[in-house]
């Protein structure tokens, strides 16, 4: 499908020129789509002045600005590939992923200028600041370009959450964009006109991809924050300045935290979230008002949707991720298709990553031989075509012979009046092999006998599923995309 795109930036400036891209919270000031697209030839010409050329790579280290979308449509334009660093890494993390992959420049921001100054030392790449380098491209101007994109050319790079181990480097191509752009267009009904706030870190898949990008392919702006932040986000709803909105559960979690929650009218905008488990207790939280939070499912390796819930389900089926959006082909190992069941959840489409960057081994350990990507996720289907996420199959372990996805547990501890959050994890058992350690962190000003947990997992789950081990803790390790990271809870109980 589609072996050439329109040069994105370009196309928007044709069709829409004059209407509003993106808002830039921390400078107030408005960009139209004409504007972008004249900043991105900019900056392309910027670049290859510099010497740039298809396939080198730029790395980028700031928070989210304008500045980082017309570097990104810059690259689309010249073929440089564009990698968005994690700017809560310190300098070693970063050499080391500068270092494999093989940056020729790095652009960062005033905030962050003396780690990319550390980070080019140590590799010999060169910098340059997006407040005067970049604005002097910018204001210095460039020829007009407007080629057809080849489709599945690596246009940047996102690495995975590290949720499991050691993130990798997953191309992204204009291909995926268009896409993820048609599938969540569709699933939440995205229209010129639409505003969204993007304020997810743009070094993640969510960041770019939930909404902003299909905004902004669609003909909708996006109002642009450097961070989460529960404050600002919570006036941008508010205020009725966003109708679209998309959070991971940490942030809708944070939000629902917030002493004003209950002035602010959350029935304006439209809500969807995914990236981890969604808890019942806060799509109820949500629904009482006025909101429906759509759960989806997807990765940075399908560009990401693969599922989101439909509004007209979201009642009747909570706890599905919905049924596999336009873009999607999906596949459960071992179930015939439209049979209900479990298995590997298994995807395809335009939608899905050529593979990893220079990682032939991950990207042949992850693909099947008939272009299947494995994604190490079980899901259910019931009897009406909806989806569950069951669980990471590494997360899973067997306890006196039988599999115990943590997941179902933690669902049970959620739901808990005193729970805020919960995680699971198998540990060593002599008797059983392997047992459950729930840790659990406390809702604001709740206490909990650790005890008094047993008879709640009793009443809902099997034996061999409930907890053997009970810990409250303050908080969680987390990814900078903000879910539990297992691997560190594991490591933590071992040494405990
Ligand atoms: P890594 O691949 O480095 O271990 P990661 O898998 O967390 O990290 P991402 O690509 O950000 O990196 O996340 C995709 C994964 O997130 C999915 O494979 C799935 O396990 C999980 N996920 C996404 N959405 C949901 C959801 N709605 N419910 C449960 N799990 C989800
Ligand atoms: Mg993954």
């Amino acid at each position: 499908m589609f072996d050439t795109i329109p040069d994105m930036a370009a196309k928007r400036a044709e069709l829409s020129p004059d209407a509003l891209a993106f808002h830039d919270l921390a400078t107030a000031r408005d960009w139209t789509f004409a504007e972008v697209n004249t900043a991105a030839n900019a900056v392309a010409a910027g670049l290859t002045a510099r010497g740039l050329a298809e396939g080198d790579r730029v790395a980028i280290l700031c928070q989210n600005r304008v500045e980082f979308f017309i570097t990104l449509f810059a690259c689309q334009k010249t073929g440089v590939i564009l990698c968005p660093l994690n700017w809560r890494l310190p300098a070693p993390e970063l050499v080391e992923i500068v270092a494999q992959v093989g940056v020729s420049l790095i652009l960062s921001d005033a905030g962050f200028s003396d780690v990319a100054a550390e980070v080019a030392g140590a590799t010999e790449t060169a910098t340059l600041s997006i407040e005067t380098d970049l604005a002097a491209w910018i204001d210095a101007g460039g020829p007009a370009l407007n080629a057809a994109i080849p489709a599945t050319r690596p246009w940047y790079l996102l690495f995975t959450s590290g949720t499991t181990g050691t993130p990798k480097a997953v191309i992204q191509t204009a291909r995926m964009a268009w896409a993820n752009a048609i599938s969540i267009g569709q699933a939440i009904d995205i229209a010129a006109g639409d505003r969204a706030a993007c304020f997810l870190p743009l070094f993640h898949t969510a960041g770019i991809n939930l909404y902003t990008l299909p905004v902004f392919l669609w003909g909708g702006s996006s109002t642009v924050l450097a961070k989460f932040e529960e404050g600002p986000v919570q006036t941008l709803v508010a205020s009725g300045r966003i109708n679209q909105f998309f959070g991971v559960p940490a942030v809708y979690q944070a939000l629902s935290l917030m002493p004003e929650i209950a002035d602010v009218d959350w029935s304006k905008v439209r809500c969807g979230c995914g990236g981890a488990p969604l808890p019942e207790p806060l799509i109820r939280f949500f629904a009482e008002r006025g909101a429906d939070v759509l759960n989806g499912m997807g990765m940075t390796e399908s560009g990401p949707t693969v599922f989101l819930m439909d509004a007209a389900h979201a009642g009747d089926k909570i706890g599905s991720v919905g049924k596999p959006q336009s873009m999607a082909e999906v596949r459960l190992d071992g179930v015939p298709d439209g049979v209900e069941g479990a298995g590997e959840l298994h995807l395809r489409g335009p939608g899905i990553t050529p593979g990893y960057f220079q990682n032939d081994e991950a990207t042949a350990k992850t693909f099947t031989d008939d272009g299947w990507l494995a994604t190490g996720d079980v899901a259910r289907r019931d009897a009406d075509g909806y989806y569950y996420i069951v669980d990471r199959i590494k997360d899973m372990y067997i306890s006196g012979g039988e599999n115990v996805y943590p997941a179902e547990v933690e669902r049970v501890l959620n739901a808990h009046p005193a729970i805020l959050e919960a995680a699971v994890i198998g540990v060593p058992d002599e008797r059983w092999g392997e047992v459950g350690a729930a840790h659990v962190m406390l809702r604001p000003e709740a206490t909990l006998d650790a005890d008094s947990l047993r008879p709640w997992c009793r009443e809902r789950l099997a034996g061999y599923k409930v907890p053997a081990h009970v810990r409250i803790v303050d908080d969680f390790p987390r990814t900078a995309a903000g879910k539990i990271c297992k691997p560190d809870l594991r490591e933590a109980f071992d040494h405990d």
